[in-house]
């Protein structure tokens, strides 16, 4: 074991941080045009959103010269950068309701004062919340009242507030309404030379 690599930490984040990291929202799951093998606009594989497939060529088809790097194309809005991007642009999504940080779900049971059981159970729309209200948004409603101060938490909850206080963070950030998109160059689509394209990593950001 290297005694000198650092220390992992992980730290909860928040959909805040998560649009500021993104280059844009990703608005439909589909990769690549089977017969053209050309980016769908807006899909999991877009160069507005992930970075150029050629360098220098913006979303919109201009080449621009070596000069314009870092710069934004006047037409398209994209900026200007080699194809590395697509190693590191991240986008997100925006979704319909939100979803427990499958990291945090034992904070989240702390400070709702739920079970482990109870929280899945409420999640997935099994049971209602004791306080009434179903599914995930019954959750995140509980949580605003939390983070505004208008409902009273149990003694496991506040010890995870105060942790959450520390980092910067609100009860609210256990739950998301965003979720990251990692780099395209990290999500290869497969070729098989088929009707269909290969891509089982993709298809997990199916709805
Ligand atoms: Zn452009």
């Amino acid at each position: 074991m290297n005694e000198s690599a650092p220390a992992l930490t992980l730290r909860l984040g928040s959909d805040a941080l998560t649009r500021a990291r993104s280059h844009g929202e990703v608005r439909t799951h589909r990769t690549l045009k089977w017969r053209t093998r050309a980016p769908h606009p807006g899909g999991l594989m877009a160069p507005a959103l992930f970075g150029p497939l050629h360098a220098r060529t913006s979303a919109c088809g201009t080449k621009h010269p070596l000069t314009a790097l870092g710069a934004r194309c006047p037409k398209c809005g994209m900026e200007i950068t080699t194809r590395r991007a697509r190693r590191h642009w991240s986008a997100h999504l925006e979704l319909h309701a939100p979803v427990a940080h499958p990291l945090f779900l034992r904070e989240l049971g702390q400070v709702l004062g739920l079970s482990t059981m109870q929280l899945h159970a409420v999640l997935t729309g099994q049971a209602a919340a004791p306080w009434g209200g179903r599914g995930p948004q019954a959750l995140w409603d509980a949580l605003v009242e939390i983070r505004e101060g208008n409902r009273e938490l149990g003694g496991a909850g506040r010890a995870v507030q105060r942790l959450l206080d520390t980092q910067g963070r609100v009860v609210t950030d256990l739950m998301r309404w965003t979720l990251p998109v990692h780099p395209a160059d990290l999500r290869p689509v497969l070729d098989t030379r088929t009707a269909t394209l290969k891509s089982d990593l993709n298809d997990l950001y199916r709805t």
